[in-house]
């Protein structure tokens, strides 16, 4: 019997600014993707490596312990090819070949209409979401929510400061984060508690 993904060859980048999640983005890719039998590259520097063809074969000693890692660990950069509108333009074209703009669900705040990006019916076999229904579990949905009592998705929307949430110092942490916001060094919580603030914000006081 042949493994399904057999033959196949992904490849994973991270573009734009360093984000949480990033590394654990970069982990399951790899470690799913060779478990189906296909061979796994990363992309270094984002788009950078996309033009320079920065392909590095990924395994599982590549990705083990980048969990707890801020930022990505195939790095991001800016692309100043990116500066001239005639770029822009066919690299909008070559996306709109293939992705079309979505409502999106956002992890904590909800769907946003036209906020994200879907292949194509004509990329349907392509199409992670098509290919695997648990995607549209119910578990699996609640798994990708906010740890109970974690205010992230406030915090990141800018209604309240990092030290406003009941968590804040008291079970969360940098050692023992419970929320994306405290786990990486770009979170606003981690960053707050960096910067000094090391207390919950007290009872009707105001940050
Ligand atoms: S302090 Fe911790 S639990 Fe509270 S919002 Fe920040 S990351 Fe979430």
């Amino acid at each position: 019997m042949t493994a399904p993904g057999t033959g196949r060859r992904i490849a994973v980048l991270t573009s734009g600014g360093d984000a949480p999640g990033m590394n654990a983005a970069i982990r399951a890719t790899t470690l799913i993707g060779r478990a189906a039998g296909a061979e796994v590259y990363g992309v270094e520097r984002g788009y950078r490596g996309l033009v320079d063809g920065a392909f590095v074969p990924l395994g599982a000693a590549d990705v083990q312990g980048i969990l707890r890692e801020g930022g990505t660990i195939l790095g991001s950069a800016r692309c100043k090819e990116f500066h001239e509108r005639a770029v822009r333009d066919r690299a909008r074209a070559q996306l709109a070949e293939v992705m079309e703009v979505t409502d999106a669900n956002w992890r904590g705040v909800g769907i946003i209409p036209n906020s994200g990006f879907a292949l194509r019916p004509a990329y349907a076999a392509h199409d992670a979401r098509l290919r695997f229904p648990s995607y549209d579990n119910e578990a699996r949905k609640r798994r990708g929510e906010m740890p109970p009592g974690c205010d992230c998705a406030r915090v990141v929307l800018g209604k309240i400061y990092p030290n406003e949430c009941i968590l804040y110092g008291r079970a969360c942490t940098p050692r023992h984060p419970i929320g994306p916001c405290m786990v990486s060094d770009e979170g606003a919580c981690r960053i707050w508690w960096v910067s000094g603030v090391r207390s919950p914000l007290a009872e009707g006081t105001t940050a």
